[in-house]
């Protein structure tokens, strides 16, 4: 099969691989439909090698596709279903599943010491399992991980319950917006879009987007958001605080992680001190919320960070609430939102779609933020 590999820092290409096939009773092989590029992504893209990425791995962690096979002790699902496929790997019935926490499924080959879930496409450190942006994929723990989907959801709007809508909708549900309050959100691009838009249907009065890109920031603007472009204002926290009667936001989202110019990786297998400018944004949104609010960061961090403003958070009472996304947690709620009608037009996220052998031009476009590439999904 063909697959997009990586091969060193900022170069994809697309190989020719073995075919993966069923390896254990609770594995299942789908053919792709759709496979979307994640902001996470470029972390990988960028700083691949310290990421424990080998050149030659497959990338990739959101796969919408059709069951081909599943093994003997898979169930829920047979071949010929269309399925979207949760990017953690979890066991659904540890300890840590059963508390909804499936991104600490407690079932991973641990390297390094860590557990946690595997994810698909991301590493050694993260279970070297093999990605989705390919025209075939190993889906281990299949007995628990995928999600058939209706027919009736479009593949661009499906694609994203791999990963988008569950981890906004956790971001969301971290903010613990109170009833009628402001959230303010740090990076639009799609995890921050759906932030803006489900905090929205979810009751939020006002909702304060912040990004640098004009399509961005007109996008969130479409679906009701206010919007601050952050290369305008002299600062960003304090041009927040006059929006929100001089308080700050009741919520914050970091929709942003670490400077994508960081060396995120380096530092997350070292214990290296990160300098705070590769954290502009998680300093910001720890200025920006309110007395008494809640700072919910879905963006992706590593390493150690300077000057964490300790004196601050205790001063103001606030909440902090991160990590990655229980993808299933939150997946029956949000196909509920979908078949009644979409009020979240999850549908309108995806703004490229390509095949899968344009996949190196499908990343440089992602990364660069060029104009109107907002949402990229590779077609194999
Ligand atoms: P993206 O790169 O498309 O979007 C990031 C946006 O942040 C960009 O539009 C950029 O212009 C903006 N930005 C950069 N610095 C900023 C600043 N200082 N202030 C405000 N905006 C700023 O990525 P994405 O796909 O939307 O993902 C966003 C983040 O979420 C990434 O860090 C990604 O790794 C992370 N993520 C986490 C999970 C999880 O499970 N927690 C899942 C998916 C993605
Ligand atoms: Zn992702
Ligand atoms: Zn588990």
């Amino acid at each position: 099969m063909r697959a997009v590999v990586w091969q060193g820092p900022r170069k994809v290409s697309v190989e020719n691989v073995p075919d993966p096939r069923i390896e254990e009773p609770t594995d299942a092989v789908i053919r792709v439909t759709a496979t979307g590029l994640c902001g996470s992504d470029l972390h990988l893209f960028d700083h691949g090698a310290s990421m424990l990425v080998k050149p030659g791995d497959i990338l990739g962690h959101e796969a919408l596709g059709v069951v081909e096979e599943v093994g003997s002790a898979v169930t829920h699902i047979k071949p010929g279903d269309r399925v979207v496929v949760p990017f953690n790997i979890s066991c659904g019935r540890c300890f840590m599943c059963d508390q909804g926490l499936y991104s600490q499924c407690e079932t991973m080959q641990s390297m390094h010491g860590r557990k946690g879930a595997a994810l698909y496409g991301y590493g050694h450190m993260y279970g070297g399992v093999p990605g989705a942006q390919a025209e075939y994929l190993r889906v281990p723990q299949a007995h628990f991980g995928p999600i058939k989907v209706d027919d009736g959801i479009p593949d661009t709007t499906a694609v994203l319950l791999a990963d988008v809508l569950p981890t906004a909708w956790q971001a969301v549900e971290y903010a613990k917006v109170p009833p009628g309050g402001t959230l303010v959100v740090y990076g639009l691009g799609p995890i921050g879009q759906m932030c803006c838009r489900i905090a929205r249907h979810l009751g939020a009065a006002r909702v304060i987007g912040i990004d640098r890109y004009p399509d961005r920031l007109k996008l969130a603007a479409a679906h009701g958001a206010e919007t601050i472009d952050f290369t305008t204002v002299d600062d960003v926290v304090e041009t927040v605080r006059e929006m929100t009667g001089g308080r700050g936001g009741d919520s914050v989202i970091d929709a942003v992680g670490m400077d994508a110019d960081g060396s995120l990786a380096e530092k997350m297998l070292q214990t290296v001190k990160v300098q705070p400018d590769r954290m502009a944004a998680l300093h910001h949104a720890l200025g920006s919320v309110r007395r008494g609010g809640t700072v919910s960061v879905t963006g992706v961090y590593g390493g150690w960070m300077m000057r964490f403003p300790l004196g601050d958070l205790f001063d103001k009472q606030v909440a902090l609430h991160w990590g990655q996304a229980n993808v299933r947690r939150w997946t029956d709620r949000i196909l509920e939102v979908l078949r009644a009608g979409d009020p979240i037009d999850a549908a309108g996220l995806v703004t490229t779609e390509m095949p899968l052998g344009e996949a190196s031009r499908a990343y440089t476009a992602f990364r660069d933020k060029e104009a109107g590439v907002i949402k990229v999904v590779l077609r194999p």
